[in-house]
């Protein structure tokens, strides 16, 4: 049986916190604490524009990879000139979302304005702006020029719960979700092993009747 440490070592080679010591002098002064995680982009799903448009807002799971949040919501205007002309030009770069327990991707349409020409992401705060209510409340995360953070945990922090205690509940939530998977591991596992050995069975047995 494979052992269920090498579970953990396939779900945290996901996201690596970065180690990197660089003292190049054109980074920001300000910048303060560790520096943000990477993450190693084989990780993310490459969605095609169609299935995107299919989506419009939702969660996009798949096997291996992180779960990725679509929003795509085609019904705003040009957040540079409030033109109704635009249309979908390409699948926009994908980011990573900071969530419990486990962290997700996000994607939007990159959208091109058919008057001024300008491109812009449909999860773009501007953008977001010039959406009906009821689907400006369908985002689920905030996104930055950097990575983003899922609104739960924006929500907690708001809340007047200390960051110490946000980060031993990501911390208990990651334990948990390891256990969870850890588990389905070792049950599916098991079952390939019984299927094994009852193939094996049936191939010694089917072999002796023959030799009969
Ligand atoms: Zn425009």
């Amino acid at each position: 049986m494979l052992s269920a440490s090498s579970v953990g070592a396939v779900s945290t080679a996901s996201v690596q916190p970065s180690t990197s010591t660089s003292t190049r002098s054109d980074q920001p002064k300000t910048a303060t604490g560790p520096a943000p995680p990477k993450c190693d982009k084989s990780n993310f799903q490459s969605p095609t524009i169609a299935e995107l448009r299919a989506i419009g807002i939702g969660l996009k799971k798949s096997p291996g990879k992180l779960d990725l949040i679509v929003y795509c919501p085609m019904s705003g205007r040009c957040p540079h000139c409030n033109s109704m002309m635009i249309s979908a030009n390409s699948v926009g770069s994908r980011k990573l979302i900071y969530a419990i327990p486990w962290p997700k991707s996000l994607v939007g349409i990159d959208m091109r304005c058919g008057k001024c020409k300008k491109h812009w992401l449909t999860h773009d705060p501007k953008y977001v702006s010039t959406l009906p209510m009821s689907v400006q409340l369908q985002q689920t995360c905030i996104s930055t020029k950097g990575n983003g953070t899922d609104l739960s945990l924006i929500r907690m922090l708001r809340s007047g719960v200390t960051v110490a205690q946000v980060e031993r509940l990501v911390q208990e939530e990651v334990t948990q979700h390891y256990l969870h998977l850890k588990s389905e591991y070792i049950t599916l596992w098991d079952k390939v092993t019984l299927c094994i050995m009852m193939m094996k069975m049936t191939m010694i047995t089917s072999f002796l009747l023959i030799l009969q």
